[in-house]
């Protein structure tokens, strides 16, 4: 049984940590450079965002601006696509990238795209997890109480499965956005090509980082479950 520090947990941990760590530094700092970087065509996140929503025959979706640094999102509720204000007002090569990342998000809606939908569906499950599981498994723990661990873990299941089926989400997103800057003559030369997939790569690496890092806890636990250990091992 374990309650506090455990070494197993940052040595598994580890690996998953620094990948995060790196993202949200690459993230930031390749969108800051690409921030600085205008783009040839010299247009805005938001024109380039409506740009290609119009030619997606998404002419009903709105394109507004959003408080707060990387708050970009696409609403499928509202229908809107929200772009953080540097990105809306800015012609950078940064703005042009995080634009049609989410545009991407509004093409995958209007196509029921598949891990779209699966993870549309695994919200509520996993944002119950995200709030209990942690709670659960600790007072199962504190109180040796092994079927609460399990309800706690099964929680929590639901919180990595989310993270995993984001994955393909939100890769897809971002192969949408290059295709259509590129089919629709928004990025024209290799250096803004560049810069479109160095910063969409390094977001992407951010919810790498994320799913990686809920599947090793998941594995922690099932790991002090006993689950990997052989019968005769246990006590
Ligand atoms: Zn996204």
């Amino acid at each position: 049984m374990f309650i506090g520090f455990d070494p197993l947990y940052f040595l598994l941990l580890a690996p998953a940590m620094l990948l995060s760590a790196w993202a949200a530094w690459a993230t930031r700092s390749r969108f800051a450079k690409w921030s600085g970087v205008a783009n040839t065509r010299g247009i805005s996140g938001a024109q380039a965002a409506r740009y290609i929503l119009d030619r997606s025959g998404l002419e009903s979706v709105r394109v507004v601006p959003s408080r707060g640094v990387l708050s970009d999102h696409y609403d499928p509720r509202a229908r809107e696509v929200r772009l953080s204000e540097p990105v809306y007002y800015d012609q950078s090569v940064s703005s042009l990238a995080v634009a049609a990342h989410e545009v991407g998000h509004a093409i995958q809606h209007r196509d029921r795209y598949t891990p779209l939908v699966l993870r549309n569906l695994a919200v509520p499950l996993a944002s119950l997890g995200s709030n209990l599981s942690f709670l659960v498994i600790f007072v199962g723990f504190l109180l040796s109480m092994t079927q609460l661990v399990w309800a706690g873990v099964i929680l929590f299941s639901a919180v990595v499965a989310f993270q995993i089926i984001t994955l393909p989400v939100e890769l897809d997103a971002s192969r949408r956005a290059k295709i259509a800057l590129s089919e629709l003559g928004l990025v024209t030369s290799p250096s803004e090509r560049e810069g479109v997939s160095k910063v969409l790569g390094a977001a992407a690496m951010t919810y790498v980082g994320a799913a990686l890092s809920s599947a090793l806890t998941l594995l922690y636990y099932l790991i002090r479950l006993g689950v990997f250990s052989d019968a005769r091992d246990r006590r």
